[in-house]
């Protein structure tokens, strides 16, 4: 940091303040996590420097050399952990992993097919009215994800983002009773929708999904299932999630972020079978232009250390960190959604407590308890305030937390929300934000944020 601190001190300041922030607090963002120094490290180097607009062997640019090497290996090590038959490392993020995964479905399923049937080799080729006519194919397409407050993602199809423009769109949701997933709704919803993808996956939602249903509800409908793995990684690659609970057997496409469960550098990825293989691989053009190839480089150490058989001990710890903070949660009387979880993430309704979810937030934050706010199935305060706040277990998990530890980590939240009070606003009206903490159980839970 000293040689930050010669060019920009302020920069400098705030990198060792979030070390500060990061540690002294208890970190309970579900999709947070706390990468190794290799992936670190990795990360911070003149990879960064080079252009590499391509693949593997097939640049747009002179001298790739070690790139080739590092997306090779990163691949390599995406394909074999995951057991995939293809891995794409390129995408920036997220959100671009799915953006790539979109625009690949529509090549293979619609643009292939349409250039066969236009006699053209490539879009170039294409006359004006030809073009038209794949251009309104395009913006015909269908997809069916689940509802951002069922747990759903941006990316899924919500009508905000790019997903929800892009695709004729609908959201499946979660049972009004018990909160889960009913593969029998969704099965006669897909049917009644007829959609193009099927997009299986979420970023709020406390329970494993069976991958083995989806498949056979997308093959009833004759749709692509694409899953995006990016909250449960970690799980899939620890061999927590096993089975008809492992997305990759099943999927057409998989996406992925590598910095949440996955505990890699900030990043997306896509894995496919063979057969959208060659589409994925024009995620440049596509979508992306000059990958990160310093981050490529760290996807590969971090997916090394995801083979590790130390990681599957930690990617069950996860899990059972996540069972023993929700048991801990509910026999001190906070409501759940699911009742439980069987992941890594727990949805705590904060209006048992009288709060909304950013009234839970705040006092939390106060009380040295990181988490976000975060939608419940029909939230009656809508996506700003909520009534929930989602935790999960990766970060504190990989600062070597045991179950006994979540047990006190629920008594820290359940003490917090208990002693804290909402307020009024100016007008004397109730107010979605406004609330007073206690400050004996404020000192107490940063005391003990401290201590653990
Ligand atoms: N997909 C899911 C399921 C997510 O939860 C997220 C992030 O929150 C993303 C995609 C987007 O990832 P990123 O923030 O890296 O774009």
């Amino acid at each position: 940091l000293g040689m930050i601190e010669e060019v920009e001190p302020r920069i400098a300041q705030a990198t060792r303040q979030e070390l500060t922030d990061q540690r002294a607090s208890l970190k309970l963002i579900a999709s947070e996590n706390y990468a190794s120094l290799p992936v670190l490290a990795t990360m911070g180097t003149w990879m960064s420097d080079k252009y590499a607009e391509g693949t593997v062997g097939h640049r747009f640019y002179a001298g790739c050399q070690n790139v080739d090497t590092v997306e090779a290996v990163a691949a390599e090590h995406a394909r074999e952990l995951f057991g995939a038959e293809y891995a794409y490392v390129q995408p920036h993020s997220g959100i671009d992993a799915n953006l790539t995964a979109y625009w690949a479905i529509l090549a293979h399923k619609i643009e292939s097919p349409a250039l066969e049937e236009f006699g053209a080799k490539g879009v170039a080729e294409l006359s004006e009215a030809d073009w038209e006519t794949l251009r309104r194919r395009f913006g015909e397409q269908r997809l069916l994800g689940m509802s951002l407050d069922a747990g759903g993602h941006l990316t899924h199809g919500f009508r905000p983002n790019v997903s929800g423009k892009m695709f004729h769109q609908r959201s499946y949701g979660t049972d009004p009773e018990t909160g889960l997933l009913d593969y029998e709704a969704l099965r006669a919803q897909a049917k009644e929708f007829k959609p193009l993808v099927l997009v299986a996956g979420y970023s709020a939602y406390p329970r494993r999904i069976n991958f083995a249903k989806m498949r056979d509800i997308a093959d009833e409908v004759g749709a692509v299932l694409m899953v995006d793995m990016a909250h449960f990684a970690g799980l899939v690659a620890g061999k927590v999630f096993t089975g008809e609970e492992d997305p990759v057997p099943y999927a057409d496409v998989v996406t992925t972020t590598t910095h949440k469960s996955l505990r890699g550098p900030r990043g997306g990825m896509v894995m496919a079978t063979a057969e959208y293989a060659p589409s994925v691989d024009r995620g440049c053009p596509l979508v992306l232009g000059g990958p990160l190839s310093h981050v490529m480089a760290a996807k590969a150490v971090a997916l090394a250390e995801a083979r590790t058989a130390e990681f599957r001990t930690y990617a069950q710890a996860v899990a059972d960190n996540a069972k023993a903070l929700a048991e801990g949660l509910m026999k001190r009387g906070a409501k759940l959604v699911t009742d439980g979880t069987d992941n890594h993430i727990v949805l705590l309704d904060t209006t048992s407590f009288g709060l909304t979810g950013r009234q839970g937030e705040a006092a939390l934050l106060d009380a040295g308890i990181v988490t976000n706010r975060n939608s419940v199935p029909n939230d009656p305060n809508g996506a700003w305030y909520t009534s929930g706040v989602r935790l999960g277990t990766p970060a504190l998990t990989s600062r070597g937390f045991t179950t006994s530890d979540m047990d006190a980590v629920a008594d820290m939240i359940t003490g917090v929300l208990k002693a804290t009070k909402p307020t009024t606003t100016s007008a004397g009206a109730p107010s979605k934000a406004k609330f007073e903490l206690d400050e004996a159980a404020r000192s107490n839970s940063l005391a003990e944020a401290e201590r653990l």
